[in-house]
């Protein structure tokens, strides 16, 4: 099979990153889009658009007919489906194959078996990967709280269908279980459309890492690890590959897990196994993974010099994996930030409008995965993401010194932006050290001093620093 024509079922930076990728492989591009989206910079640089509705997602970029309306229409071969949306809809996976189109992703079947997370944990038991201690999933509250009695409190109640860090709820003690359990299991059918609930030993104080791997259906490898434990409501905003306080002898094993996983459900595409780490007892536990590309994928780019978007659509169109696990070489630190259009100083308040002036940083190193450009208007319909500033360095303190210098150099005018909070961060003497875990960033945003906003950090090298590398 060749792709000669691919069309991107989602919109924003990952757009543009797609469509980049497509093009550096002679691929002819098809921007669907919203009518919220027309100036956006991904129906830019596409060589055709379509737009498929209004501006909401459900009237567009969640309508999976009107997508394979739109690739039968243009001629597409292919379809990208990005993170979000439509990526992880098992459903929209068979219809694009059935429409006789190839999709960019796995099929609905190692969908289901995957991207439910009640189901994937069967998988990874299964598989014989460690999860969490926690419960098959269940519609009997009462049975539910047994089962939490047993796990022993506090417990988290998670969504099968939730993702993005959305219907997961921390329960403290028995008393508020029952009610928690109800209201749980009514947001999750209202925002999912599915109100499926299992449990988790809530891990209070522990990492987010999770490994990068590559399938083609017959054989798995891994990219090495991500540590995201910079959370905000469970959301990552600041990410790291590898991971500074991994040993190697429980990242092998950690990336072993993953591509056992991987292999037991004859994945094929590009995925994410996520655990939890416990860095006391040394530890890893399995949480969920998804069968998609995701944010932080250029960190891992930026230390195996692989491209990920060119991997999965040569794997889509049928070519095995070129390379073997001993050819992937891990070389330098990399880090994301994740820029959002929101005010860090007023609750995180998102703030569309118009970019009057963007200047990216650049320079050896620096990497700015965007959306916006001089001029745009931030449609307020959609995620308040607006780039994600990637760097890399040999190690890791240099690499955050260097993200510091990047973030000076970054100026957008107009809207606000978290880019002062990152900052901020670099200058953290827990970041600086490594010293974190998934609760971290909440407490530090608690104990932050926000009443000089304009202050503008001094990001000079300061050799008094100890950088965990
Ligand atoms: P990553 O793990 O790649 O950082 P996230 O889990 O944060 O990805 O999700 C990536 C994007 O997809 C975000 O825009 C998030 O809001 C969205 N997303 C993921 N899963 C869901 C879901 N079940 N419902 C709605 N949005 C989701
Ligand atoms: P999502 O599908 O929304 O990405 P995850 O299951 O991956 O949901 O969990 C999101 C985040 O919530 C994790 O990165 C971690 O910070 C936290 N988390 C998830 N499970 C647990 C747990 N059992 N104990 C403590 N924190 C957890
Ligand atoms: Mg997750």
């Amino acid at each position: 099979m060749t792709i000669k024509k691919l069309l991107i079922a989602n919109r924003g930076e990952i757009a543009v990153r797609i469509i980049r990728a497509a093009k550096e492989l002679g691929i002819q591009t098809v921007q669907v889009y919203s009518e919220a989206d027309t100036e956006s910079l991904a129906v830019k640089l596409a060589d055709e658009a379509i737009c498929i509705g209004g501006p909401m997602a459900n009237q567009s970029y969640l309508c999976g007919d009107e997508v394979i309306q739109a690739a039968k229409q243009s001629g597409a071969d292919a379809i990208h489906p990005g993170y979000g949306f439509l990526s992880e809809n098992a459903r929209f996976s068979d219809d694009v194959r059935n429409a006789g189109i190839i999709f960019v992703g796995p099929s609905g079947k190692t969908m289901t078996k995957m991207a439910d997370k009640a189901r994937a944990r069967e998988t990874a038991i299964s598989a014989g990967v460690p999860v969490v201690p926690g419960s098959a999933p269940s519609d009997n509250p009462e049975s539910a709280l047994e089962q939490a009695k047993r796990i022993g409190f506090p417990v988290m109640i998670k969504a099968s269908a939730g993702g993005g860090g959305r219907g997961i709820r921390v329960i403290e003690d028995e008393k508020e279980f029952l009610s928690q359990y109800y209201q749980a299991s009514a947001e999750a059918q209202s925002a999912f459309g599915d109100g499926t609930l299992y449990l988790e030993k809530f891990i209070r104080r522990s990492r987010h890492v999770e490994v990068q791997i590559l399938a083609d259906g017959e054989n798995a490898v891994h990219l090495y690890e991500r540590e995201c434990s910079l959370q905000r409501r469970r959301q990552k905003v600041w990410e790291e590959a590898p991971c500074a306080v991994l040993p190697d002898s429980v990242r092998e094993a950690m990336c072993q897990s993953a591509v056992s996983l991987a292999k037991s459900v004859n994945y094929k595409g590009a995925g994410t196994v996520e655990f939890l780490y416990d860095d006391e007892s040394e530890s890893f536990f399995f949480i969920e993974m998804n069968t998609r590309i995701q944010v932080e994928h250029p960190i891992t780019e930026a230390i195996t010099g692989i491209d990920l978007i060119r991997e999965m659509i040569h794997i889509a169109a049928g070519r095995s994996i070129a390379f073997k696990q001993k050819d992937i070489q891990r070389r330098g630190h990399a880090i994301e930030i994740r820029l959002n259009a929101e005010d860090p100083f007023n609750g995180f308040l998102p703030f569309p409008g118009v970019i009057n002036s963007f200047t990216p940083p650049m320079g050896s190193g620096v990497r700015f995965d965007g959306l916006i450009y001089s001029g745009f208007a931030i449609p307020p319909y959609y995620d308040s993401l607006l780039g994600k500033l990637i760097v890399w360095d040999e190690n890791r303190e240099s690499a955050i010194y260097r993200m510091a210098r990047a973030l000076d150099e970054l100026s957008i005018e107009g809207v606000k932006t978290t880019q002062p909070l990152f900052q901020r961060l670099c200058k953290a003497p827990d970041v600086i050290g490594g010293n974190f875990h998934t609760a971290w960033l909440e407490q530090w945003l608690e104990t932050l001093d926000t009443s000089k906003p304009e202050e503008q950090p001094d990001s000079k090298k300061d050799n008094s620093l100890t950088i965990a590398s």
